[in-house]
């Protein structure tokens, strides 16, 4: 069986496709600038190499004809006709409290999902698109949902709720959702695997960071709290995301400077993270780079970044009354070594111990990086959330047969 996933942005596409028979990836690729001039395909096939193309795609629909296209491609393509592929499995951002696992799409799902466009403004508008888009090209291809926060669903009343008036949760569901919630199931299940002890028995801190960044206690298998909120906005401080703030900055902000609604949320989402303090980017390679050649302001965005990390992490292992394992993961987490180091050397009360040798070592599978006396597991799991929406595509889909 084939399966396609598709992760549908509101100006790009990016897609896998899997057999799963081996569980292996065949080809990817990313689709940019849909709906505006010069738009670009990369088609990255495992046999051969990665192909380029320009051209003007306005709109999702033709983005999934020409990635079809690619894949059925007599040079570049990995399958023979589009009748080879059997699902499609989507990314969606969020599922509010409607959606607690995947499901295969219907009306109603369809629906559920448009009327969260509220809740995620960014997101599930463009995921709609994708949807709809393989719609046009394959009618009658079943196809499958896989959400962000569905992993979060497992979060107890304490952990979701914010202690602000009742009636805004009841009338407009504000409250806790979590995100990168596949990345923070997998890398889980991945890291029990690793140490060889069941997940049920586990008490594990996930640390997603990359652009976006997120952190999850994760106890006996199931998040039971995560650092990301209503919006992936809270918590860690992010590239160009804030993270946690007084909320009361926001109004006097807003005063101060009589900003709109739209421009404070723009200076918190997109002007804000290491971009703000370092003044110069939101790359932590630069950053890094800048911090060590004693840069002050990338400097105190590092600091900021890993002091802010350790505190997220430090308070997770309250929540749970411990910790086996500490796991980081995405662009971050999986390649930098500085960052890795510099939040674990002052875990020490932890009895967290890490080897600076095996933190140094680059490698795509999943390691210990902690010495065998740490009383903590650490660990580096390259995330994969297209497998994991490949799974989930392939279950159900096989279910319902
Ligand atoms: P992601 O959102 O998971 O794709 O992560 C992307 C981010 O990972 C980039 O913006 C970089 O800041 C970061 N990144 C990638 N490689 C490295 C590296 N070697 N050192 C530090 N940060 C990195």
């Amino acid at each position: 069986m084939k399966v396609l996933v598709i992760n549908a942005g509101s100006s790009s596409l990016k897609y896998q496709i899997y057999d799963m028979t081996t569980e292996t990836a065949l080809a990817a690729g990313r689709v940019e600038r849909i709906g505006m001039d010069s738009s670009i395909l990369v088609h990255e096939p495992h046999h051969t190499d990665e192909v380029t193309e320009v051209s003007e795609i306005l709109e999702h629909t033709t983005a999934v004809r020409k990635v079809l296209d690619k894949l059925t491609d007599p040079e570049v393509g990995v399958i023979k006709s589009i009748e080879e592929i059997d699902a499609v499995g989507h990314r969606v951002v969020q599922g509010g409290d409607l959606f607690k696992e995947s499901v295969i799409v219907d009306a109603k799902v369809k629906a559920g999902i448009t009327s969260l466009f509220d809740l995620a403004p960014l997101h599930n508008p463009a995921h709609m698109m994708g949807i709809r888009a393989v719609e046009a090209n394959m009618p009658n291809i079943p196809q499958v949902v896989v959400f962000d926060t569905a992993f979060h669903s497992t979060m107890p009343e304490k952990a979701y709720m914010y202690a602000i008036p009742k009636v805004l949760y009841k009338k407009h569901k504000v409250r806790r959702y979590g995100f990168h919630g596949t990345s923070h199931d997998y890398v889980s299940k991945v890291t029990a695997e690793t140490i060889g002890r069941p997940v049920e028995d586990l008490k594990i801190v996930t640390c997603h960071i990359g652009n976006g960044a997120s952190l999850t206690a994760v106890e006996g298998g199931k998040s039971v709290d995560t650092s990301m909120g209503m919006t992936p906005l809270e918590g860690l401080m992010m590239g160009t995301r804030s993270g946690d703030l007084d909320p009361a900055i926001v109004p006097f902000v807003m005063m101060k400077e009589d900003l709109t609604v739209n421009e404070v949320n723009s200076m918190l989402n997109k002007h804000s993270g290491l971009l703000a303090i370092s003044g110069s980017s939101s790359d932590m390679r630069e950053i890094t780079e800048g911090m060590e050649q004693g840069e002050p302001n990338a400097t105190l965005a590092f600091e900021m970044y890993v002091y802010r990390l350790r505190k997220y992490i430090g308070s997770y292992v309250a929540a749970m009354d411990g910790v086996d394992a500490i796991v980081f993961t995405a662009g971050v987490g999986e390649n930098s070594a500085v960052i890795r180091q510099h939040t674990c050397e002052k875990l020490t009360f932890l009895g967290v111990e890490i080897d600076p040798e095996l933190n140094k070592i680059r490698s795509k599978e999943p390691r210990r990086i902690s010495t065998p006396n740490s009383k903590v597991e650490v660990l580096v799991v390259p995330t994969n959330e297209e497998l994991m929406i490949a799974r989930d595509t392939y279950r159900l889909v096989t279910e319902a047969k």
